[in-house]
């Protein structure tokens, strides 16, 4: 069985502040700590339900050479491999080989969402919106969508409590969640001990995996429409002349194509 995780920082239980996720402040590194960790939750888990090969991909913008690469090597369980990746959405090969499940690791909610903790959609402060389809979506979304592509389901999403509803308002009451801190606002929680948090991941994972098709991958339909609300109109004008995105407003494109992974391509690299 053939594993990728797919992970982000922010979902991390104990983990609050913007300066816990930003490489180089000093909490940073008790951040990465506490990451590493639940990703380490994770493939135990996805090893005592029998996977053979794990590929972790950490898809969290920590800032200059941080960027997607806040794993601490020397602290990950030796049964699994590890992408750094230099930009979003690069890393496809193992999802091209083909997986049978992905498990999401410390999600957040996409932007606006009003306990969601250090909650955004790909940027804090460049995207205000983003929807597939005329579905409203966050980073759930787009991770969920890409593995959808490749025919992957999405079986596990782990973070705070308002992702976690996010996720199953979108993939489907059947999929597996594991909410390790419950947001008070945007930078305060109520958070799991970590010891606990690991403890839920690593049976919400091993759960998730004992039956493949409780979750079917997830396609946002076709053809795909993605639209995306930037806050200033200087992140529009640069992708006018893209094909297959059209300026709908000052601060929106919309790119279509025939199938989803076509029309992110149009726009985001
Ligand atoms: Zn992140």
């Amino acid at each position: 069985m053939r594993v990728h995780i797919i992970s982000d920082m922010e979902g991390v239980s104990g983990i609050v502040k913007w300066e816990q996720v930003s490489g180089g402040e000093s909490l940073y590194e008790e951040g990465r700590k506490l990451y590493t960790e639940e990703i380490n939750a994770c493939v135990r888990g996805a090893k005592a339900a029998g996977a053979t090969e794990i590929v972790v991909m950490d898809c969290h913008g920590a800032g200059k050479g941080w960027t997607f690469n806040s794993l601490i090597p020397d602290q990950l369980d030796p049964d699994c491999e590890w992408v750094v990746q230099d930009e979003w959405t690069e890393y496809t090969e193992f999802l091209e080989q083909g997986c049978d499940a992905a498990l999401f690791v410390g999600m957040h909610a996409r932007a606006g969402t009003e306990l969601g903790v250090l909650s955004h959609t790909v940027s804090g402060t460049n995207w205000q919106n983003l929807w597939f389809n005329d579905v409203l979506v966050g980073e759930t979304g787009i991770n969920a969508a890409l593995c959808g592509h490749f025919g992957c389901p999405v079986l596990l999403v782990t973070g705070d409590q308002a992702v976690c509803a996010e996720a199953r308002e979108l993939l489907g009451g059947a999929l597996t969640t594991v909410e390790v801190k419950r947001g008070l606002g945007r930078f305060s929680a109520r958070n799991l001990p970590p010891v606990v948090a690991r403890e839920l991941i690593q049976d919400g994972a091993k759960r998730a995996l004992s039956n493949l098709s409780t979750v079917p991958p997830w396609d946002p339909g076709r053809p795909a429409e993605i639209k995306v609300q930037y806050s200033q109109p200087r992140d529009v004008q640069k992708l006018r002349f893209r094909h297959g995105v059209e300026v709908v407003e000052p601060r929106t494109i919309v790119s279509r194509a025939d199938d989803w992974w076509t029309a992110w391509r149009q726009f985001y690299f």
